[in-house]
């Protein structure tokens, strides 16, 4: 007698940020990574018997995508080129998709020959995402796809390019579709671009309970969902806990998410989970010549030589020890935050991957010396705040045997050394014999110490104006103006028109190691 089992298979990428071709654009060298890599397993599905499902921050953080949003009336978004060739069903869209602005954003989804879903997202002009949940038939079986997306995007994006738009629990609105609709289907498949707050199994905290993340909460108190699909925290995940399975496939094209359902006669599921790895495949040298034209034109413009550093002093050997000495790239990156803002200090941090620049410096060492795609806020902020502001900032470093180490806290569950700021404009000195909250022995202001109720004015990124990386006491400073221009940009401009330069470290940040003055 033939088998009535259905087979089903669920495909799914996550924060592939725009790597579509396997390069690592700093060097320029071939890496195992990407969509164009991961592709090549994609391809080999039947669309009769599969779902094909993008979880966002699709659409930025490569030089590829850095250069199409500078040239988007030229050629076609290079993502959109990839997913429709690939025939994806649906894109839930991530935080960073917003960073490039609404009109980037909807002119990505126009092309875009897939359906967005995004149930906690209230599009109140109903511009970005029409449809929240999607009910459909495959294989005879009846599923429930949800798309949601962290709510914590109003914390970190810049206010206009989420106009309109009010972001909802994603815990409360699955449970109120999952409600009305668990008893007409066969599969619940949550797909939610976030990560997660607590050790699925230990129940153990990994991060704060922001509101950030939230893949816990949704495992814990929606016991029908089936399936959970993450992201956001670029973890690497796979797990299969009662019944459901919770997936998050890396970064960056590292990872694609498999999972093969099995139903029998009875209704009974089974539900197999795996990932692939980019290095297990080969590149799909088919799908990326699609995009060779605005690679050319990439290339090209990576490659241009805008400057030089005559005293070759910012090339980065070491990103770590850049961060606990204060690297002259830092002192760079915070001179052009004051010229540009005319603000008293200026904050910045480095990326966890940074290159700096060697003697000639082109478009591409600034795009992989500054990764994000951040604009500058100016605030105004008191001692007091400036004082809670650096004590987290002093959380950065331990002691170990009396030699200053990095807070592993920074580096597991996620890897976030770019939540250490660096300032200029200011001297401080960090006592690390001190417990955290006690570290800030000092804060001067044009040699005089700052007092808690002085006020400056502090220019900083978007992301951590609106308190991004749980710095809670920037939140609600009083801001002073925006400015709408990408660092990066702001950068280039900068090199372009001066040419030549000449960056003196300014050695404002001291870090006692041991019992002595300040
Ligand atoms: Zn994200």
């Amino acid at each position: 007698m033939p088998s009535l089992a259905k087979q089903l298979r669920i495909i799914f990428t996550s924060d592939v940020h725009g790597w579509l071709l396997p390069i690592d654009y700093a060097t320029n060298q071939q890496t195992k990574r990407g969509l164009g890599i991961l592709s090549s397993a994609i391809k080999k599905r039947d669309p009769k018997s599969s779902i094909l499902i993008d979880l966002g921050d699709t659409i930025q953080g490569s030089p590829l995508m850095y250069y199409h949003h500078l040239h988007r009336k030229i050629f076609a978004n290079p993502v959109a080129v990839f997913m429709n060739r690939l025939r994806y069903d649906y894109f839930i869209p991530g935080n960073h998709d917003f960073n490039y602005g609404r009109t980037y954003l909807k002119d990505f989804l126009k092309q875009l020959d897939v359906m967005p879903l995004c149930a906690n997202i209230e599009d109140q002009h109903g511009l970005l995402v029409k449809k929240g949940y999607d009910i459909i038939r495959k294989q005879g079986c009846k599923i429930l796809i949800i798309g949601l997306t962290t709510k914590y995007i109003p914390n970190w994006e810049n206010p206009k390019n989420i106009r309109g738009l009010v972001f909802n629990d994603p815990v409360l609105e699955a449970k109120k579709i999952i409600d009305k609709h668990k008893d007409e289907v066969d599969l619940i498949i949550v797909a939610y671009h976030g990560g997660l707050e607590k050790d699925l199994q230990t129940r153990e905290k990994f991060v704060e309970d922001t509101g950030e993340n939230q893949g816990f909460k949704l495992f814990d108190s929606i016991p029908e969902i089936d399936i959970l699909l993450t992201g956001h925290q670029h973890r690497i995940i796979c797990e299969q806990l009662s019944d459901t399975v919770v997936l998050m496939p890396g970064s960056n094209g590292s990872h694609l998410g498999i999972i093969d359902i099995t139903i029998d006669e009875h209704g009974g599921k089974q539900i197999k989970p795996s990932l692939i790895a980019a290095e297990e495949l080969e590149p799909d040298l088919e799908l990326m010549a699609q995009i060779n034209d605005i690679e050319r034109a990439n290339q090209a413009f990576l490659d241009e030589v805008i400057g030089f550093v005559p005293d070759n002093n910012l090339f980065i050997e070491d990103p770590q020890k850049a961060r606990i000495e204060k690297h002259p790239i830092v002192d760079f990156i915070n001179d052009i935050q004051l010229e540009a803002s005319g603000a008293m200090v200026s904050a910045t941090s480095l990326a966890n991957a940074v290159t700096g620049f060697r003697h000639q410096i082109t478009v591409r060492n600034v795009l992989s010396t500054y990764v994000f795609a951040n604009t500058l806020t100016v605030v105004q902020i008191d001692g007091l705040h400036l004082k809670a502001y650096l004590e987290k900032c002093a959380t950065y470093f331990i002691l170990e045997d009396g030699e200053v180490i990095v807070n592993p806290s920074y580096s597991y569950p996620k890897l976030e050394h770019y939540n250490y700021d660096m300032l200029d404009g200011i001297d401080y000195c960090f006592d690390l014999t001190q417990p955290f909250g006690s570290r800030v022995v000092s804060i001067k202001y044009q040699g005089q110490e700052v007092l808690p109720t002085q006020t400056l004015t502090l220019v900083l990124n978007n992301y951590r104006a609106t308190g991004g990386g749980d710095f809670e006491m920037l939140k609600n400073l009083p801001v002073i103006r925006e400015i709408p221009f990408n660092v990066a940009e702001l950068m280039i401009d900068y090199i372009r028109k001066h040419k030549t330069l000449r960056v003196k470290a300014k050695h404002n940040i001291k870090l006692i190691t041991k019992k002595e003055d300040c």
